[in-house]
């Protein structure tokens, strides 16, 4: 299916009140962005968004690029139907006509009170004109196909299919954040919910070479990628973490490790962070998954962050984060193994519970303060381009399916 203009309603953003001009040229930047590559010809945000296209383009990937822009709560394929009731009556049912329903509804929202007719007057009045001229029924719980209405000041638009849009609110309204990116499953979805709540995401990756496999850091590339197509070009710092692991392993107590390691690991993101602008930390630790995410070893993590820790997977389930990151489109590549031969580096048998103080105690082992210098100079910071869409230029061959 072809379309050359779309439709879309964005979402909380009318809520905004005198911030709305803000949130509605984030958005507009932000669809800008994903549709670069596609014939756009008009963009216009105010009340829904329309966009249309100079050529006819295929629907998948308008799909795929309007489900990475946070702040819409519907879009789909419009056609425009001029500005008086006879034309949006000649537009809707060419809309229905040869479909293979057996049922349907019109839903009508009108914005321009000029028009000469209410929202109930039009629904009334479609659905007459659409059961009389095509024999379907009328299905108003139920309906095999909901046939769209929109009036608003540029004029009527018809819509028989839509998609959900991810909710949230613009990429760029929230400030930035400073997330601790593993390559687990966990922490792409903690920072795709930040984004979604309208973040800028800069990542942080430690690795464990030569411990670690050099294929887990393009892996960890790979997953911040894959999280650019939501927000854009980005930054992944990526700190190599085994010299400061082995100090530990050497010096303190097994137990401590992780969360030790977990310490240092904020300390070098805070600091990074602040470099950065960002005004809080992202990592991807749920209530009680493992033993370094009890309330305790999070209480003494956190108290060497000198920015707030947001942990958007808190209360979620496994299941449920496997289920987001299917979603989000990191699943597969985080769940690709690599050999890991850092065992020795991680403890038997790891601390639950964390007393106030213990940490800090066994730091005193440590030169602290040199170590997070250290690493942060020893961080690379790397550009991240947004992974390539499947549809469209540079993914399948998208002039092929246009002509
Ligand atoms: P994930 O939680 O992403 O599935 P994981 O289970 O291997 O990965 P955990 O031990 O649960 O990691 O770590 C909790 C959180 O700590 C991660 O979600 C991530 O935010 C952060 N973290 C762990 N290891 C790293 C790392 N090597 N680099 C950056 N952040 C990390
Ligand atoms: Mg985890």
């Amino acid at each position: 299916m072809l379309t050359t203009r779309v439709l879309a309603a964005s979402h909380e953003i009318t809520l905004k009140g005198g911030n709305r001009g803000f949130f509605e040229r984030a958005l507009r930047n932000n669809l800008v962005r994903v549709l670069e590559g596609l014939p756009l010809a008009e963009l216009a945000v105010p009340a829904r968004v329309v966009i249309r296209f100079a050529r006819p383009v295929p629907w998948p990937a308008v799909e795929e690029r309007l489900e990475a822009v946070f702040g819409l709560s519907w879009f789909g394929p419009a056609a425009a139907a001029g500005r008086s009731y006879d034309e949006l009556e000649a537009s809707a049912l060419s809309a229905v006509e040869g479909g293979s329903a057996g049922s349907f509804a019109v839903r009508c929202r009108r914005s321009d009170k000029r028009f000469p007719f209410t929202s109930a007057e039009v629904e009334r009045r479609l659905g007459a004109a659409i059961a009389r001229t095509t024999g379907l029924a009328v299905h108003l719980d139920h309906p095999d196909l909901t046939v769209r209405v929109v009036i608003q000041a540029d004029g009527c638009y018809v819509l028989t299919r839509t998609a959900r849009g991810r909710g949230g609110v613009p990429v760029g309204t929230s400030g930035r954040v400073a997330v601790l990116l593993s390559g687990g499953i966990d922490s792409p979805v903690a920072a795709f919910l930040a984004m979604k709540r309208g973040a800028r995401a800069l990542f942080v990756h430690f690795h464990s070479a030569p411990f670690s496999d050099p294929g887990a850091v393009r892996k960890v590339r790979e997953l911040a990628a894959i999280l650019g197509r939501f927000q854009g070009p980005g930054r992944i710092a990526v700190v190599p973490f085994a010299p400061f692991q082995e100090a530990v392993a050497a010096v303190c107590p097994p137990r401590l490790r992780v969360v030790l390691y977990r310490r240092m690991m904020l300390r070098v993101v805070a600091r990074l962070a602040r470099r950065w602008r960002c005004q809080a930390l992202v990592s991807g630790e749920s209530l009680n998954q493992v033993a370094s995410q009890t309330l305790s070893n999070l209480a003494s993590i956190d108290r060497v962050a000198h920015l707030p820790v947001l942990r958007p997977l808190v209360g979620f389930d496994k299941e449920e984060i496997v289920r987001l990151a299917e979603a989000v489109g990191t699943y597969e590549t985080s769940l690709v193994p690599f050999p890991d031969s850092c065992s020795y580096l991680m403890p038997d048998h790891p601390a639950r519970d964390t007393l106030p103080g213990e940490c800090e105690r066994a730091e005193e082992a440590l030169d602290i303060t040199s170590w997070e210098r250290r690493l942060q100079n020893e961080a690379t910071i790397e550009a991240v381009q947004p992974a390539p869409w499947t549809w469209g230029p540079g993914g399948c061959n998208f002039e092929r399916q246009v002509s």
